[in-house]
Formats: C-alpha cells, sequence, structure tokens
C-alpha cells in the first residue's frame, strides 16, 4: 500500500475526499494542485503511517524513508533545486495535519535542508540576510520541535542581540547580527547537550519523527480531549517545498477568510506580514497589516489573491481559510480547508450562499453544526448603552458574545475556578497551545498581544467563547496576578465583563439577556423545519419551561417529570413526607389530597402554556427516600419528626423500612402505584381535573398519560386500568370529558424485548434511555464517573453512551421495540425522552429506527430541529 502521496505539476495522487488518509492539509493541498492553483510542490505521509509507527513502538516503517526521498526527487525536479546542493538549494517545511484541525497542537518544521555549508550557497542565490535569517529560524524551530529544546533559550539570545544592537524588531537586525546569532543558537544547542544534524536527510527523517510524536503530546490530547475527537489514525505529514515571503519588501505571507469569520459578513477577511514566514503571522509577535491594505501594497498579487479566493469557495462550496505566501511578487497558495467560525457567522455565511446561488438548500442546512445553534442560543448583554462609562479598554471583538466572570491570570486557575463553580475570564499577555484546558474552562479571554488570528482568537472561536485579544494599552503581570487597563488596576477575583462582538472590556458583572431567532437565524430554521419528518418535544415541567421550549418551537411535551414539581415548595416537600410517613392507606390519603391541588394547578399551567399540543405526563418515577432531607440519619429523623409532629422513633422506624441496597432497581416507577395504587390515582385525577379546567376555559388540552418504568405488560395493565376508573370518576363527577392516551415508557430491556406484547396496552412508547442505557449496559448512570474516563482513554468504549446512544446494543432494543410495537398496534407513536433527545448523531439514529419525535430540554429544541432536519439529508 502506499504510503506517501505526490501533489504538484508531475502529477497528484490524492484528493479532497482523502482527509482521513492524508489529513486535512494533504487533502485540501492535493485537491488545490488538481484545479491548478499555484501551490508548492510536495508530498503527504499517510495518516497510517503514524499509526503503523506508533504501533512499531515509535519506529518508521521499513522503507518509509526511500519513499520520502523519492519524494524529494520529484520535488527537485519541479523546482529546479537540489535538497542539500550548495548551487541551488531546496528547502522544505514538514508539517502535521489530521483528518480533523486541532489548530496549533501539533508540530511543523520549516527551513529544513540548511545546514553551515548550504546557507552560504543560499546566501548567494538570495541575499545574505535572507539565509542567515533562515538558518537562524531553522536551528530554532528544529531545537524546539525536534530536540525538545526550550523555544525561550532561543528567544532569550534573540532578545539579548536586540537590546545590545539598540533595535526593536527583528528585521532591523543585519546580516552580521544574524551570523552572531546563529553562533548564539548553537551555542544553546551545546549547552543543553544537543547537537543539529548538518545532514539534510537527517533532518528530514527527524523531523517527520517529531511531527508523528507530536499527535500524542499532552496539548494534544488534551485538546482531542476537549473537542471531544476519538477515533482518528494519526496526523498526516506534509513535505513541502519551502516559498518565501521573507525575501524582502516584495514577499510577505498571511492568513484569510474568503468571509468574516465572526460576523459572516461577505469580505475578505485576515491579515498579513511583509517581509515575514508564516509562524509570524499567527505567533502574534508583530501585529500584522489588515489584508484590504495588501491592494495599494502590491496590487498585482492581491488580485491574483481575489481570484484564487473566489475559485476555492466556489470549488469547496464553502468559506475557506487559507494561508498564503507571496515571494517577490508571485502568490502562492499553502493551505486552504473550510473556515472554523462563530455561530452567528455560521447562520448568516449558510443564507448568503444560498442567496448567491453558490449552494442549495439541503447544502445551507449542513453547513450549521449544532454547536454553532448553541452559541447563538447564549445570552447577550441585556443593554449596550448601559454600561458604556464602565468600558475600561477596547481590543479586537477576537469572538462574540457576552462573558461576565471573575480574573485570573493562568489557565491551572482558570480551571480551579470552574471546578469550584466559578466563573473565570483568562486574561494573558497572548496564549499558546499548553493553555487550552484553561481557556476552555473560561467564561471568556482577553489577551494583551495578537491579532485575529492569534491563537486564543482562532481556539476561542471554535469553541464559540467569547475573546477579545490585541488589547495593546493593557499590561499584564501574572507573576503579581494583576493587570492595569484604564488607568486602574485589577487584581485575581475582580468581575469585568467582555463584549466579543465589539472588544469592549468593562468593568464589574454586567447583566445579561436571554437570546432571541430572529433575521437570519429565523430564516434559516424556516429551512430547517420544512426539511424534517421528525417532530420536536420538549422535557419540561413548569409552565416557564413549557413556555421557553414554545419560544424555541417544541411542538410538544415528551416528559413532564412530576416528582419535580414536588420539590417546588417547602408546602409540597412537606406534604410528600407526609406522605412517606404515613403508617396506613388513610393517612396516606390524606397527605396525597393536600398534594392534589398543588398538581393541578401546575397541569393546568402547562396544559395552557401547550394549547393544543401533547403534553405527556409521567407518574411517579423515583425511590421515595430522594424526598427525605439530606444529613446525618439522626438529625434527618429529628428534622422530619418536628416537620410532621410525629415521634422520632416512629419515623427511624419508617426510614429503615424504605432503606433500600439498589434503589435504582428498587421500590420506583411503576412499582409505586402498584404497591401504593392511591398514588397514581391522586395524579390521575390531578391530571383529568385539570384538562377539564382548562377545556373549560377554551384551551385544548392534550393528554397523554405514560406509566414508567415498565417491564411486563401486566404492570402496565394493571395502572391503565386505575387510570382509566380515575378517568372515568372524574368525567361522571363533573358531566364532561377530554380525550386522553395511555402509554408507557420503555426503560427495561425487557419491555423492549417484550414490546409486541406491551404495544396490546400502550397506546404509545416513549424511550426512556438513561435508564435503558443504565440498564442494558448495567452501569449505574449516577456512577459512571469511577470508570468511563479509564474506558474512553484506552478506547474500550469511543464515547459516553449516556450522552451518544449506543447504536450496537441499546439501538437494537430500540428498533426490536419499535418493530414488535407496530406489528402489534399498526399506529404505535414512538419518541424518545432521555437525554439522547437533544443530541444530534442520538437523534439521526431514532430517526432512522422509525420514531415520530424526539424530546429534550427547552434550549435544546432549535438543535434537535437542525439534526432532525440533517436527518433527512
Ligand atoms: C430516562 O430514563 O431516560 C428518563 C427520561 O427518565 P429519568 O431520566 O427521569 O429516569
Ligand atoms: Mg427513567
Amino acid at each position: 500500500f502506499q504510503r506517501v502521496f505526490h501533489f504538484g505539476k508531475e502529477g497528484t495522487d490524492g484528493d479532497k475526499s482523502m482527509k482521513a488518509l492524508l489529513g486535512g492539509k494533504g487533502s485540501n493541498l492535493a485537491e488545490m494542485s488538481r484545479i491548478g492553483l499555484s501551490v508548492p510542490p510536495g508530498f503527504t505521509i499517510t495518516t497510517e503511517t503514524c499509526q503503523e509507527y506508533n504501533g512499531l513502538g515509535k519506529q518508521l516503517p521499513k522503507g518509509l524513508m526511500e519513499d520520502v526521498m523519492a519524494g524529494v526527487k520529484r520535488i527537485e525536479k519541479q523546482m529546479d533545486m537540489k535538497f542539500g546542493d550548495e548551487g541551488s538549494p531546496l528547502l522544505v517545511s514538514v508539517r502535521s495535519g489530521a483528518a480533523v484541525s486541532m489548530p496549533g497542537m501539533m508540530d511543523t518544521v520549516l527551513n529544513l535542508g540548511l545546514n553551515d555549508k548550504v546557507v552560504e550557497g543560499l546566501a548567494k542565490r538570495a541575499s545574505k540576510r535572507f539565509a542567515y535569517d533562515s538558518y537562524r529560524r531553522l536551528l530554532d524551530m528544529f531545537g524546539d520541535v525536534v530536540l525538545g529544546i526550550n523555544h525561550n533559550l532561543f528567544e532569550e539570545q534573540l532578545e539579548e542581540l536586540k537590546e545590545s544592537k539598540g533595535v526593536s524588531t527583528d528585521n532591523e537586525l543585519n546580516e552580521d547580527d544574524l551570523k552572531e546569532l546563529i553562533a548564539k543558537y548553537k551555542q544553546v544547542y551545546l549547552n543543553c547537550g544537543k547537537e543539529f544534524p548538518e545532514d539534510p536527510n537527517k533532518q528530514l527523517e527527524l523531523a517527520i519523527r517529531a511531527v508523528f510524536d507530536s499527535w500524542d503530546s499532552e496539548r494534544a490530547k488534551a485538546y482531542r480531549e476537549i473537542n471531544q475527537i476519538h477515533g482518528l489514525l494519526g496526523t498526516a505529514v506534509t513535505v513541502q517545498s519551502m516559498v518565501f515571503g521573507n525575501l524582502g519588501a516584495t514577499s510577505g505571507t498571511g492568513v484569510l477568510f474568503s468571509r468574516n469569520p465572526s460576523t459572516g459578513e461577505n469580505k475578505l477577511y485576515g491579515e498579513y506580514l511583509i517581509n515575514a514566514q508564516g509562524e509570524d503571522v499567527v505567533a502574534g509577535i508583530r501585529t500584522p497589516s489588515a489584508i484590504s491594505t495588501l491592494e495599494r501594497e502590491m496590487p498585482q498579487a492581491y488580485k491574483s489573491l481575489l481570484d484564487n479566493v473566489d475559485k476555492l469557495e466556489r470549488h469547496y462550496m464553502d468559506m475557506q481559510d487559507i494561508e498564503f505566501t507571496i515571494q517577490d511578487q508571485k502568490l502562492f497558495m499553502l493551505q486552504c480547508r473550510n473556515g472554523k467560525r462563530t455561530g452567528p457567522a455560521a447562520v448568516k455565511i449558510a443564507v448568503d450562499m444560498f442567496k448567491e446561488g453558490l449552494i442549495t438548500k439541503d447544502q445551507a442546512i449542513m453547513m450549521v453544526e449544532s454547536g454553532h445553534l448553541d452559541q447563538l442560543l447564549h445570552p447577550q448583554f441585556e443593554d449596550q448603552n448601559k454600561y458604556k462609562a464602565r468600558v475600561i479598554g477596547k481590543g479586537l471583538p477576537a469572538s462574540p458574545g457576552a462573558a461576565v466572570g471573575q480574573v485570573v491570570f493562568s489557565p491551572e486557575d482558570a480551571e480551579a475556578f470552574k471546578a469550584q463553580g466559578g466563573a473565570a475570564i483568562l486574561v494573558r499577555a497572548d496564549t499558546t497551545p499548553e493553555d487550552v484546558g484553561g481557556m476552555h474552562a473560561s467564561e471568556g479571554i482577553l489577551t494583551q498581544r495578537g491579532g485575529m488570528t492569534s491563537h486564543a482568537a482562532v481556539v476561542a472561536r471554535g469553541w464559540g467563547k467569547t475573546c477579545v485579544c490585541g488589547c495593546l494599552e493593557m499590561k499584564v503581570d501574572d507573576k503579581k496576578k494583576i493587570f492595569t487597563l484604564g488607568g486602574k488596576t485589577f487584581k485575581e477575583g475582580d468581575w469585568i465583563s467582555l463584549n466579543g462582538n465589539t472588544g469592549e472590556v468593562i468593568e464589574g458583572k454586567e447583566p445579561l439577556s436571554p437570546p432571541t431567532i430572529s433575521g437570519d437565524l429565523s430564516t434559516f430554521m424556516s429551512w430547517v423545519d420544512e426539511r424534517r419528518k421528525l417532530k420536536v418535544f420538549t422535557n419540561a415541567d413548569t409552565p416557564e419551561d413549557a413556555a421557553e421550549a414554545r419560544r424555541n418551537g417544541a411542538e410538544g411535551i415528551g416528559l413532564v417529570r412530576t416528582e419535580h414539581m414536588f420539590f417546588a415548595s417547602d408546602d409540597r416537600l412537606k406534604a410528600v413526607r407526609q406522605m412517606i410517613m404515613a403508617e396506613n392507606v388513610e393517612k396516606r390519603k390524606v397527605a396525597l389530597m393536600k398534594l392534589l391541588p398543588f398538581q393541578r394547578a401546575d397541569f393546568e399551567g402547562i396544559f395552557t402554556a401547550m394549547d393544543g399540543h401533547t403534553v405527556t405526563i409521567r407518574l411517579l418515577d423515583p425511590p421515595l427516600h430522594e424526598f427525605l432531607p439530606n444529613g446525618e440519619m439522626k438529625d434527618v429523623c429529628q428534622m422530619m419528626a418536628n416537620e410532621l409532629g410525629i415521634d422520632v422513633a416512629a419515623v427511624n422506624d419508617k426510614i429503615n423500612k424504605l432503606h433500600e441496597t439498589n434503589p435504582m432497581l428498587g421500590l420506583r416507577g411503576c412499582r409505586l402505584g402498584i404497591v401504593h395504587p392511591e398514588i397514581s390515582e391522586m395524579q390521575a385525577r390531578a391530571i383529568f381535573e385539570a384538562a377539564l379546567n382548562v377545556k373549560a376555559k377554551g384551551i385544548k388540552p392534550v393528554v397523554d398519560i405514560m406509566v414508567p418504568l415498565v417491564g411486563s405488560v401486566t404492570e402496565l395493565e394493571n395502572q391503565a386500568k386505575l387510570i382509566r376508573s380515575t378517568a372515568e370518576t372524574v368525567f361522571t363527577e363533573r358531566g364532561s370529558r377530554v380525550e386522553y392516551k395511555v402509554g408507557t415508557m420503555i426503560e427495561i430491556p425487557r419491555a423492549a424485548l417484550l414490546a409486541g406484547e406491551v404495544a396490546k396496552v400502550a397506546e404509545f412508547f416513549s424511550f426512556g434511555t438513561n435508564d435503558l442505557t443504565q440498564m442494558t449496559f448495567g452501569f449505574s448512570r449516577d456512577d459512571v464517573g469511577s470508570f468511563l474516563p479509564t474506558y474512553l482513554a484506552n478506547g474500550i468504549l469511543v464515547s459516553d453512551p449516556f450522552q451518544v446512544l449506543d447504536r450496537k446494543g441499546v439501538g437494537q432494543l430500540i428498533k426490536t421495540a419499535i418493530e414488535n410495537g407496530r406489528a402489534t398496534r399498526k399506529d404505535l407513536k414512538c419518541g424518545i425522552c432521555g437525554e439522547h433527545g437533544g443530541e444530534p448523531s442520538s437523534i439521526e439514529f431514532v430517526s432512522g429506527a422509525g420514531m415520530d419525535y424526539v424530546s429534550c430540554s427547552p434550549f435544546r429544541v432549535p438543535i434537535a430541529r437542525l439534526a432532525a432536519a440533517q436527518a433527512e439529508i
């Protein structure tokens, strides 16, 4: 099999469909070569080879270096230059690139092929200054990336030299200064007990190994963990001819997006540096110029950039993130990929591109990810005009949204704040890939240095996290844990607010308000609704939640957890505890009658909020001791005795009786209603009385009553009979009726297996996949934390089955249950109300399995609508 795939004028092996094998970068370079853009020639070593390398205990597979050297020969031929040759030296870059982009996480080495001799050859062909500058950059990068010499050791030498020469920027150093710097860098190697390999082939081999190794670096692993990137083979390695942006004033390098990645505006967006190499732009060391000024500085290159960008957008039918270099006025395209964007930008770009005729509606729907919608559903500042007097400074609006939190100065502190339930704003001079954990844990990020494509900006945008960067007037001292801005000094723990849309930094804690669905988003959501077949319901226990879900587009309620209503006030909880402590049925009924008016009022509120839409109400489910107070047994008994006016010993006795070794498999679900029929009776009565009350007011209640945790049809029969007879009693008392259905939750594997029987009684199925997952795996849903991380780290599971539905096992039970259920009852309505109902990949699965609806929490409703539409495409 082929390990090395070439691209360039001599022929290109790969294409854009080969992301998994060639990585995003490799497959896109191949594609760009194919469509005739000017891409420096090179080749990509596959991700499979990285896997092989790791499998061999970090050894390059036999024959790889021969293939690599053949690839180098091919580049030499196309460039008419030679690797390691003094006369006409070819230099190459070695870059990482996995199938999923992991910005800044893995390694890159530039300018390979230089040594003490070759550098003189390069000096003759180009200029001395350029040659020495390239060489000292190689020494720095190679030392850092390949040999693990701390980059700061090189940086110190550079700073010292600049100071001694009295200059402030790198560009002011002359050829002799740089030659001196090379000697100093070599001394750094020696001080660390390392040696720079003069043999270019050796350099290449070591750089390839280093890139493979970077796949498993701590920061790369942390990034994959946070972003839930699983199941990739490894990184590909692209070896490519260097082109130079640092040949002087007619050269430069830059990065750009074909549209604005923050707002989606259809205008080139990016920055570049004259006389610089790629990493200078991203590293945020020199502040780059906006791309618009390139038109004046190099009109020819700018024009060809516009042409290329247009070609790329039309070809990929998506917004592009591009790296380019201009060598002596000639433009080279170094990289392109679909650009990461914020939620607002994703929606605007999708809507605009459809309107521009670039893509179809289906493509537009596929272009927006659930994470993007999530961002749009985040809060914004209540009133942007109110805080103007408290604005202490302004940076670049690098990633939009509103963030409010307490200042911290290190990623570790951000994580600690988050762990304690706090909200942190991470304030840094700039961020590096090592900081990702803490960046993720913060509400927002504020940096002093760096442009719109600096590390902080790129990473924050990827997550939809608010970020303001390049706040130049700010001075950060992370040793003392203070920063100054706007004439004020702030310390750790002080509250600040960030506006990522404007770049404003605000003193204090600004109030936030909920988001609204309007403009492009409402256009987009209307396309989504046209396309989907699956209905989207919500899990809601209060009229407020129900109303919010309606605003988000919910078409009904798939689960009312009635027990949540019991916790809503002290009076209610007291009545519940009285019911639990009752020594006989009569006393229990008295307590239940106290609960009845509360439940009835809640149901009335919910029916009203959902007027004309299904409300699926579940009878009491959890084990009763969940309603007891927490604390020491002795205190609990005393408290309950005081509260209910009964004897401590009696309380103690009762609680002991209630104790269960394994409560999740104990007296809960329908078992409660079977052992204590008066509980189900009270709940059924509350439901029917509420339905009749709202009906009398002209509201249309659509009532589905659902029995939890059924394993046998006989359990369901028992409860259904009770519900139906209660209904008749209430209807007779009131002289009025409502339609209703009685159904069941499918949460126990046995019910799924015997669904054909269960459907004789059940008029609908609602899959409670939280419990169904728990019981199918035999994993306690409350205790997986002790082993799941190990399972995920060792690949025993690829994802948390409580988050992403297990298609193989739980999925099989679902399919069987739907099929058998519908064999008994053709029009059996099926839905899901476990947490998976709001998770896109699970929604895709249940849609394929033939469900009629999903039900999820109110704020996830738009995400479920999108996933349901995407499942159809
Ligand atoms: C379920 O088990 O999936 C479910 C929705 O019920 P609960 O989470 O309340 O147990
Ligand atoms: Mg359940």
